[in-house]
């Protein structure tokens, strides 16, 4: 089968974990008997420079007419400056919405071979593995807001109706089933009107689903028990901003950055894949960032956008068969003796492969 990749590097090391990212692909195609078509695009920074635009129409519509989007990072000093009308994230918000990618998942597992890696106890640590699903394109992001009495008081709104909220739910449940069969919806219902609309959601959305185990949680103590007792969860399902905020504390428990895939979903299977890092300019052109992020951002897109379960899983047990060998980049050594390049590190992932 052939399958269409927007592969959208980027800007700083996005360009170098995507390029791993394409090749661990075609290494499955091998493997597997498909064939991976990729249509590189523009965006961020690198984007502005060509056309004076973070994310031009070219770019959105080589994402809309493939399978799915594979993404670097967007921006850099080069672009940092805050009066400037046109800036590298505006690419990320465009592509989000011009999409209609409403749902970020992000996956946290702990690896044992990394579990040093954390600053949280390994025994507070050992056998979390968790998804937070953040609602993407409403709440306080998107809603009415201003300046008032001359700019001395400002406002900002969260608005949602129930429609976003039970789309989400929907894709947090159908996502628990895949798993361990556990959803906890967080939300601040005993303060804000919209939490009580989505705890009321949530319960109604639950009784579809009796097999899975449900609970709800205030978001406040949601971020005590993530670092408190972080293996009891399954799928966390929350509003926009609050998954911006616990989605960070969440990945903190894996302890490196460049390890950590997401998957933003739209309707039907169309999807958006990056690492969670960002374009890391301090190490951006030598070779050194850790491109497993990115790979296992891969794995993702074999999984959601493609139905590929085989194949995702081939990915996943390769970059464990890697670490498990001792393999490590800069970001993820103890030992500075034993690092490896970005570039080896995708090497040694594709020859471990196999169907
Ligand atoms: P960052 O994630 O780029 O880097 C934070 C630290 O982690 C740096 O020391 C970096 O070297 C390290 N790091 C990150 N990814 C790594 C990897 N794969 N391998 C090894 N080390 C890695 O965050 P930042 O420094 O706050 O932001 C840098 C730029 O990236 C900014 O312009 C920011 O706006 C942008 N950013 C983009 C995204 C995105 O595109 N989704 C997300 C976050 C930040």
């Amino acid at each position: 089968m052939d399958y269409q990749i927007a592969l959208l590097g980027g800007d700083g090391i996005g360009p170098e974990v995507i390029a791993q990212a394409a090749r661990v692909l075609e290494r499955v195609g091998t493997a597997f008997g498909h064939s991976f078509v990729f249509k590189p695009a523009l965006i961020g920074g690198c984007a502005i420079d060509a056309t004076g635009s973070a994310l031009p129409d070219e770019t959105l519509a080589a994402c809309r007419s493939a399978d799915a989007v594979l993404l670097g990072a967007v921006g850099g000093p080069k672009w940092d400056n805050p009066t400037a009308t046109v800036r590298p994230e505006q690419g990320l918000l465009g592509i989000r919405k011009g999409l209609g990618l409403y749902a970020n998942l992000r996956p946290v597992k702990m690896n044992e071979m990394l579990i040093g890696a954390s600053t949280i106890k390994p025994e507070v640590l050992r056998g979390t593995d968790l998804v937070v699903v953040r609602e993407l394109t409403g709440g306080i992001y998107f809603g009415e807001r201003g300046r008032r009495d001359d700019g001395n008081t400002a406002y900002d709104t969260m608005i949602y109706s129930r429609a976003e909220i039970e789309r989400v739910l929907h894709t947090a449940f159908r996502l628990a089933r895949q798993r361990r069969g556990k959803v906890t919806s967080v939300d601040k219902a005993n303060v804000l009107e919209s939490s009580r609309l989505w705890r009321e959601t949530a319960t109604i959305v639950a009784k579809a689903y009796p097999d899975v185990a449900f609970e709800h949680l205030l978001v406040d103590a949601c971020a005590m028990h993530l670092i408190r007792r972080p293996a009891t969860f399954d799928v966390i399902v929350t509003e926009n901003m609050f998954g911006d905020i616990l989605t960070d504390e969440a990945s903190m428990l894996a302890g490196s950055m460049g390890m950590l895939p997401s998957a933003s979903l739209a309707e039907g299977t169309l999807g958006l894949y990056e690492p969670i890092h960002g374009s890391a300019p301090d190490i951006a052109g030598q070779g050194i960032a850790n491109p497993v992020g990115a790979i296992l951002s891969a794995a993702l897109l074999l999984r959601l956008s493609l139905g590929l379960e085989q194949e995702a899983l081939a990915v996943e047990r390769a970059v464990d068969q890697v670490l498990a060998e001792g393999y490590r980049t800069r970001d993820i050594a103890e030992n500075a003796s034993e690092v490896i390049t970005t570039t080896v590190m995708g090497d040694l992932i594709c020859e471990r492969v196999t169907a």
